[in-house]
């Protein structure tokens, strides 16, 4: 992915439109990254993970950050000069982010960061971190705290591999290394250490939001784009939707669809207002991957052997969609959030 792309991407206004103007944002909403979200998986443009910086980093440099670390690092990503990356699943710990083993030890008026993460959105290309780290202290308290890595600023930060996956080709997905990389203890996260798990917390609604709205989007661009393929594509002397199997699996399809939709618009508007709790926005994170899943999968049946070539965009959403029941926690993990609200 071009850096000149996030540049025209900043130009546009298509960064951080929800940071106030005073840090170089847009002065928009949630709402603002909600459709730019939407509208980018819609076009098949999801792979740049703008929504990533948007709706995942942004909210805690926006609402989380001190004044200093607000001024220091949203102007940059708003303009696309810098990319930010979530760092939190290590090789050993991902649907358990307790058990991470990356740790920041206070050394004066510094943080000593050591250890590796991987599964890194963003990360082959990122310039500034949020890295979730083991604060141990004197008392023995082992509390997680998050810490922002400017990445050319510091030394000791080792990008590893860019993972070689079957989908999203172009996100840059990267193990981190650190080996003794120091970090003045302004770069906390707010300030103060040990609240990394509740900061983490507190935008978990957001990030699986992210994941619903890019499947519902996906989902109806995985139906428009069928419907108009098997309206045009003969077999048997007929257009393939005049089939009543095609016909009748389109019209569940649609059915699904529809009804999801309303659910994930019903999840904004709880968000737009604050009200949305972590298990209906788990519902809808695990509701919406799954579906997508089985659209997806049922919509390049009907493209018959066109639909597993690469050069039909029904190809790429069927490898794309797979990630969604994964990043962003799993769908055992969402289920078992919502089990424990029975
Ligand atoms: C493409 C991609 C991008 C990613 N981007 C980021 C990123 O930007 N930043 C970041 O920090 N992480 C990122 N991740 C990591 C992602 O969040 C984790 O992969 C995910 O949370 C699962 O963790 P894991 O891979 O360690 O699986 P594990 O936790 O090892 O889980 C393995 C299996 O066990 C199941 N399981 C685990 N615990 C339970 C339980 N209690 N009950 C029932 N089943 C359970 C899981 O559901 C899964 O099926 C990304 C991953 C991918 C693949």
């Amino acid at each position: 992915m071009p850096r000149e792309t996030w540049r025209k991407a900043g130009q546009a206004g298509l960064l951080m439109a929800s940071a106030p103007e005073a840090y170089g944002g847009s002065g928009g909403n949630i709402l603002h990254d909600i459709i730019i979200t939407d509208r980018l998986a819609r076009a098949g443009a999801h792979e740049l993970m703008i929504s990533v910086v948007n709706m995942v980093f942004g909210p805690y440099v926006c609402s989380l950050a001190t004044e200093a670390q607000k001024s220091a690092w949203i102007p940059k990503l708003a303009s696309g000069e810098w990319l930010g990356a979530i760092a939190m699943s290590e090789p050993g710990a991902g649907s358990d982010l307790q058990a991470i083993r990356t740790t920041a030890r206070r050394d004066g008026g510094d943080y000593v960061i050591n250890g590796q993460k991987i599964f890194t959105t963003l990360g082959h290309f990122a310039d500034i971190l949020m890295v979730a780290c083991k604060t141990p202290s004197d008392d023995g308290n082992r509390a997680i705290s998050l810490f922002f890595v400017p990445v050319g600023e510091v030394s000791g930060v080792r990008k590893g591999r860019k993972l070689d996956k079957i989908g999203l080709s172009a996100a840059g997905t990267a193990e981190i290394f650190f080996e003794d990389v120091r970090v003045p203890a302004d770069s906390l996260l707010g300030g103060e250490q040990g609240l990394g798990f509740r900061q983490m917390m507190t935008n978990l609604a957001e990030e699986r939001m992210v994941v619903a709205i890019e499947s519902m989007a996906m989902i109806e661009r995985a139906l428009a784009e069928t419907i108009d393929y098997v309206k045009t594509r003969k077999a048997f002397g007929k257009a393939i939707i005049d089939f009543q199997n095609t016909a009748f699996v389109l019209a569940e399809m649609k059915t699904q669809a529809n009804a999801a939709r309303v659910f994930v618009d019903y999840c904004i508007g709880r968000l737009l207002d604050g009200t949305l709790d972590g298990a209906t926005a788990a519902m809808a994170k695990l509701h919406l991957s799954e579906l997508q899943g089985r659209i997806v999968d049922q919509c390049l049946q009907l493209f018959g052997g066109y639909g597993y070539i690469n050069e039909y965009p029904i190809a790429r959403m069927y490898r794309d969609a797979r990630v969604s029941r994964i990043y962003g926690g799993t769908s055992e993990i969402m289920k078992l959030i919502i089990s424990r609200t029975l």
